[in-house]
């Protein structure tokens, strides 16, 4: 494992980059093709495990379905950022404002229906059994969108998080700039829904050089600084590491001080590669890091901690 660190200064612009955008948001049809092709790629490229790929590739063309022939009603759009500016409510009001909004849950079934015939029986009828129960998937989805992800079944979640960011996302982007909860500047989680990220972006084109986490839920990305953790903003000990060279288009980005660790896709050096889908795929940096002792920093939407 190489270590090559290529951080820049907080103050050093990048050169041609005039003004940056605190948050980017997604043209989710894009996002999702993309997301498609780089399952794909990983359905081809995976020993074991492309069965899932396979699976996920599915899911993700639900979701475009979903999208483009039931786009969110606007009472739901209103609805979602209602509840994101409740805050933190205790759970039984959090729970009924979720409750109220059937957009997602609609989502969920549809999700659910579809997907179940690729899935062993016992998966199938977990989902099922959440479609049958709104009550049930209520709490699932409360829990997750609390990050008490131990409370609910990882494939599950998996479900129910799809139809939770699918809706998610169009309620933030229908409202771009309005949605902004909280300040950037030293954002950990999302500043447009509060989730925490999936990955740390370094941008090509006319961003280049430009570090962005983008959202695990609404698929909004956020700016942040290279030369900081994202997680502790100390920038003593960070370092980037990568499986074979220091041009390597996925690394991660270690602190030394906090003990974190973040995956960094460089669209820079790779601009095919989708956070969501990549990240799945290399989880063997991961799974080095954490034999190091770094803890994750956010959640791929895919691969809910069991
Ligand atoms: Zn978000
Ligand atoms: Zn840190």
């Amino acid at each position: 494992m190489l270590n090559g660190s290529d951080i820049v200064a907080p103050d050093k612009r990048t050169p041609g980059v005039v003004a940056i955008d605190p948050a980017i948001y997604p043209m989710l049809d894009k996002r999702y093709a993309r997301r498609i092709e780089r399952l794909k790629v990983q359905v081809l490229q995976q020993d074991e495990g492309g069965e899932y790929f396979r699976f996920l590739t599915h899911l993700v063309q639900t979701q475009q379905e979903i999208l483009a022939r039931t786009p969110l009603e606007l009472a739901d759009i209103e609805a979602i950022h209602s509840l994101l500016k409740q805050g933190d409510p205790e759970a039984a009001q959090f729970e009924r404002s979720l409750g109220g909004i059937p957009g997602w849950q609609a989502a969920y079934t549809t999700l659910a229906t579809q997907l179940a015939p690729m899935l062993p029986q016992k998966a199938a009828q977990a989902l099922g059994n959440l479609s049958a129960s709104k009550a049930q998937l209520i709490k699932a989805a409360a829990h997750l969108l609390r990050a008490d992800y131990a409370q609910v079944d990882p494939g599950v979640a998996v479900v129910v998080w799809a139809a939770l960011s699918t809706c998610w996302a169009q309620a933030v982007t229908f409202k771009q700039g309005e949605g902004i909860v909280q300040s950037l500047a030293h954002a950990t989680h999302c500043p447009c829904c509060h989730a925490p990220p999936v990955a740390s972006l370094v941008m090509g084109g006319a961003r280049e050089g430009l570090r962005y986490l983008q959202c695990s839920l609404c698929e909004v990305r956020w700016h942040r600084v290279r030369a900081v953790c994202v997680a502790c903003d100390a920038s003593g000990q960070l370092d980037h590491w990568t499986l074979d060279d220091a041009k390597s288009a996925i690394q991660i980005e270690t602190c030394g001080d906090c003990r974190s660790y973040i995956k960094t896709l460089r669209l820079d050096y790779d601009p095919e590669l989708e956070a969501v889908a990549d990240d799945l795929g290399s989880l063997l940096l991961d799974s080095a890091m954490e034999t190091e002792g770094f803890m994750r920093i956010g959640i791929n939407p895919f691969s809910f901690p069991a």
